[in-house]
């Protein structure tokens, strides 16, 4: 048997983070066991799907590393089949109309609200008689398709994730519409878990891995599954991601559309290396860092855990950081150029900007920090409380202006590190001045405070964009 996985999105909305990890999670199950990943778009809400949604979803799998292995199926376009299986169940009686209108549904559930019951539809038109079926379509009421949920049937399949499941009818709500409200005569627009049993079926899915939040909503479409007369896949109901608060993560929690996390720095590499981890852990212990490549040759889905994934905000941001300091300064500068132009920053020479991704590289977590690392080399710093301290040391400028004269006796075009090196070694043995002193009251006037990069890269990179004597001048 060849797995067959799915992702089935709803373009509702951006790509969020838990639709992601669960498209993660088929597609290492589907490269692990070299089966195939597909993707159907579940477009049938007319009012909310939008075909920028449909691009964003995809772009942003594509951007995480994920591939699918046929063109996306559009829902919409199967509507026909949809229908078609609604009437197979009329027929055959497994599925009836039911004509109670919003108001009395509304009354219904405020009365069982007021005596302690869970909400539920009452089956009240189950077995309408020919004749009360007619009133109600002179009365021109209109209809929605409800299937037949019988209280005490058992529904039982084993979880790959959970283990035995195990659910009684009675626990569904009702009877369950399966397509919306209609004129009497007609069939309305076909429901979720109508037409996922379908479509599942028809692409001959083995495998539905989605989020523990469908749970009921498998409980229903495994009776579907037996009233079309259609083979079951096998499921498997992946942990929920939580905030940092142990709830639900969602949209009040800010930053959970996979485009917000591109827009903050995270690296694909490094996003979908933490989505691996959310709810799942290889069984090498304490491996954490892979690429979704490797995983995908370890993956399975009896490690996935039951207990809902804390987002942890810091095991994402040391993977982000590792992922980027494993860049080669090259690399690292494609990535930070677009943003530094989009800041308005006037970039110099190529070469110039390489060596500055390679000094500021290992300072950085998130690939926007770039702005704020490289500041310094673009802005004339202001002076730091340490700075200035150091500044107003004794002997602290007098060994600026040393280092200046240095700096005049050559020509000291194109100055490096090593040229840099050299200078101050100069000014120590020639003027006798402490090392430490002038290293310190250097790194004050040209980088304004006591901590960031290394001194004598920075050093030269300013030199190379003539902005160091400047600096040290302005102090003096
Ligand atoms: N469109 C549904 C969702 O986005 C699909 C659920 C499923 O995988 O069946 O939640």
């Amino acid at each position: 048997m060849t797995v067959r996985v799915r992702l089935a999105p709803s373009p509702t909305g951006t790509l969020h983070i838990g639709t992601a990890r669960t498209a993660l999670f088929n597609w290492l199950f589907a490269r692990k066991k070299n089966g195939k990943f597909l993707i159907r778009i579940e477009d049938t809400d007319k009012e909310r799907s939008k075909s920028e949604f449909t691009d964003n979803i995809l772009k942003g799998l594509q951007w995480l590393g994920l591939d699918w292995d046929q063109s996306p199926i559009l829902q919409s376009k199967r509507i026909k089949d949809h229908r078609l299986a609604i009437k197979y169940l009329l027929d055959k009686g497994l599925a009836y109309r039911c004509y109670t209108t919003e108001e009395e549904l509304e009354k219904m559930r405020e009365k069982q609200i007021s005596n302690n019951q869970a909400p539920r539809y009452d089956n009240r038109h189950r077995d309408l008689s020919p004749e009360q079926e007619l009133k109600f379509i002179n009365e021109k009421r209109s209809s929605v398709i409800r299937f037949r949920i019988d209280d005490y049937e058992s529904i039982q399949w084993n979880d790959l994730v959970r283990g035995k499941m195990n659910w009684l009818g009675k626990d569904l709500g009702g009877d369950m519409v399966i397509s919306r409200r209609a004129e009497s005569n007609e069939i309305g627009d076909p429901l979720y878990n109508l037409v996922v049993v379908v479509d599942d079926s028809y692409m001959e899915i083995t495998h539905v891995i989605r989020g523990e939040d469908h749970i009921a909503n498998t409980a229903k479409q495994l009776l579907l599954y037996k009233a079309l007369n259609l083979n079951p896949p096998i499921f498997a109901h992946t942990p929920l991601i939580l905030n940092t608060d142990g709830k639900k993560l969602s949209k009040r929690d800010g930053v959970t559309s996979i485009e917000d996390f591109k827009a903050m720095g995270y690296t694909p590499e490094a996003l979908a290396n933490y989505m691996t981890l959310l709810g799942w852990s290889p069984e090498e212990e304490n491996r954490e860092r892979f690429t979704i490549n490797e995983a995908s040759n370890f993956f399975s889905l009896d490690r996935v855990n039951k207990a809902g994934a804390k987002f942890n905000w810091e095991k994402l941001n040391w993977l982000n950081s590792q992922v980027i300091h494993e860049w080669e300064p090259e690399k690292l500068f494609k990535e930070i150029e677009p943003i530094m132009l989009k800041k308005g920053l006037k970039l110099p020479e190529k070469e110039w900007c390489v060596d500055l991704a390679e000094l500021i590289g290992p300072s950085l977590t998130l690939i926007n920090d770039c702005i704020d690392e490289t500041k310094v080399f673009f802005e004339e710093p202001h002076l730091e409380k340490d700075a200035i301290d150091q500044l107003s040391l004794e002997g602290a400028k007098e060994c600026l202006k040393l280092l200046l004269e240095e700096l005049s006796k050559s020509p000291w075009d194109g100055l490096n590190k090593n040229d840099a090196k050299q200078l101050i070694n100069n000014v120590v043995k020639n003027r006798n001045i402490k090392k430490g002193l002038i290293m310190k009251s250097l790194r004050a006037a040209l980088l304004g405070s006591l901590t960031g990069p290394d001194l004598l890269s920075s050093w030269a990179l300013l030199a190379r964009i003539k902005k160091d004597q400047i600096r040290i001048k302005r102090v003096l």
